[in-house]
């Protein structure tokens, strides 16, 4: 490295973070968490140091902050706050989600648009990154609510998105019916019919497979994990998170590999089945939790389940984990929990869901640990999919989507595999970060300064 140019330091690159995103802390956190990983390798290579890119690729293009007026059933004039943040388009259109929850910040959508640069890079296909949403929570609306809000969302967002532009997709709070209503807004505003939002039903190009991906891709994963290592999920005895879209088809998928499922969860407690999931089962919870919008506790009055209201599943023994619900909800103590009772992988099915003390707890005890921006990358890659054959107005069929996702998510480890083994270990973490900044890195590199 030439005298001139300083290598980066971890804590000097965090302290600027943090002074120009201050109170952000969830955006801190995921800076931080790739950081970690990406700064050793920054120092071996100064074009990237030269040209600046961590910190450009901490900073989004463009952030879009709106007011989001509509009236409820009583007429009552209602006010939420809409965001889309537009993080970095090197490699392709902005591409992220939209949640709908009384949480969402500015700081929870920066830290979702930051790990979305490198997911979206490691999937393989050119999609850059984005994410978006309002504080409304869906939560008792009622039909006709939700569609006003969705209209009026839209009716903002139109101005800023489109199908070369940025792509937005679902998350929590934001399922099919939320995208049919805005897919529908769009239309009607711009007078087109482009596939400028993902995650459509299929009679107007919507891809098959997509509301399983996430959930499938990260099963998947895990078995490319247990594979790597000489072993399957075969057998083995599985905590899932959430209840979900993600959670739903993580359990479905896990056990159609030969898993057995215990556990599930919502925001207000857990359900221990040990008798384990079946496909019956399953899908009185998509029922429950998609169309009738139930809690999680009504599964265990039907299937005579435990119950454990207030608490998360970690501490029931098994081989596998898969948080699958939210962020931040796997601590410190519930690894410890985990690692007591012997588990063996952890695959994150949900966004950071795993904090980072929990993470490095994982890692000191040999557990073999995915973060989301691998294993969860199924999901946006088939809404890619889903863009490509909007693009080409065609739909494939589901084994064609399916090969093509199981394909992705072995490349998707593979990358993890080139760029984070050390002494016969794999560090996922690390292998997905350096391989998920590489190419974006490349091209801001190639691009000059802009
Ligand atoms: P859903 O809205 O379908 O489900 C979310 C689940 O998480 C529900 O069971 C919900 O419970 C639970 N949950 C939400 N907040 C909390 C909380 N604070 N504490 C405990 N449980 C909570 O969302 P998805 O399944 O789509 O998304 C789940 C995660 O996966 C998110 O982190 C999302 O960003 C991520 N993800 C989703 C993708 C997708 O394709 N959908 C793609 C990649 C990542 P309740 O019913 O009580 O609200």
């Amino acid at each position: 490295m030439s005298a001139a140019i300083k290598p980066l330091n971890m804590d000097e690159f965090m302290a600027g973070v943090v002074k120009r995103n201050p109170g952000e802390t969830e955006f801190h956190q995921a800076v931080e968490e790739v950081a970690g990983s990406v700064i050793p390798y920054i120092n071996e290579n100064p074009v990237f140091i030269e040209n600046r890119i961590l910190e450009r690729m901490t900073e989004p293009d463009r952030t879009i902050i709106f007011r989001v007026c509509w009236e409820d059933d009583e007429g009552n004039v209602r006010t939420n706050r809409g965001y889309r943040v537009q993080f970095n388009n090197s490699i392709g259109p902005y591409k992220g989600g939209l949640r709908f929850h009384h949480s969402v910040n500015l700081s929870i959508l920066k830290f979702l648009g930051f790990e979305q640069t490198f997911k979206n890079s490691l999937t393989t296909l050119p999609m850059g990154s984005g994410k978006g949403g309002a504080d409304f929570n869906p939560k008792g609306k009622s039909e006709r609510e939700i569609m006003r809000f969705c209209q009026a969302f839209m009716t903002e967002l139109s101005k800023h998105i489109g199908a070369d532009v940025d792509v937005p997709a679902g998350d929590i709070g934001v399922g099919a019916r939320e995208i049919s209503y805005m897919f529908g807004q769009y239309k009607r505003l711009k007078n087109e019919f482009t596939g400028t939002l993902t995650g459509k039903s299929l009679e107007f190009g919507g891809s098959l497979i997509r509301k399983e991906a996430t959930g499938y891709g990260c099963a998947y994963f895990m078995e490319e994990m247990l594979k790597h290592k000489g072993d399957s999920i075969k057998g083995k005895n599985c905590l899932v998170s959430g209840s979900g879209n993600v959670a739903q088809f993580c359990a479905q998928k896990l056990m159609h590999l030969g898993g057995k499922v215990l556990t599930l969860s919502d925001s207000s407690g857990f359900i221990y089945d040990p008798e384990g999931l079946n496909d019956e089962k399953l899908e009185y919870i998509i029922d429950l939790k998609t169309n009738r919008r139930g809690r999680i506790s009504e599964y265990a009055e039907k299937y005579k389940a435990e119950f454990h209201a207030g608490k998360r599943p970690w501490a029931i023994k098994a081989d596998l984990a898969f948080p699958c619900a939210t962020q931040n909800e796997l601590e410190l103590s519930d690894a410890e929990e985990l690692i007591k009772n012997g588990c063996k992988a952890v695959a994150e099915g949900a966004n950071m869901p795993t904090t980072i003390e929990a993470v490095e707890a994982l890692h000191k005890a040999n557990i073999v640990f995915s973060p989301g921006k691998a294993s969860n990358a199924g999901g946006v890659s088939v809404s890619g999919l889903e863009m490509t054959q909007n693009s080409i107005r065609l739909s494939w069929a589901r084994e064609e989507l399916e090969e093509r996702l199981k394909t992705i998510m072995h490349d998707i480890h593979k990358q993890c595999v080139d760029y984070g083994t050390e002494k016969n270990r794999v560090d996922y973490v690390k292998g997905a970060n350096i391989a998920g900044f590489v190419k974006v890195a490349k091209a801001m590199v190639a691009y000059g300064v802009i």
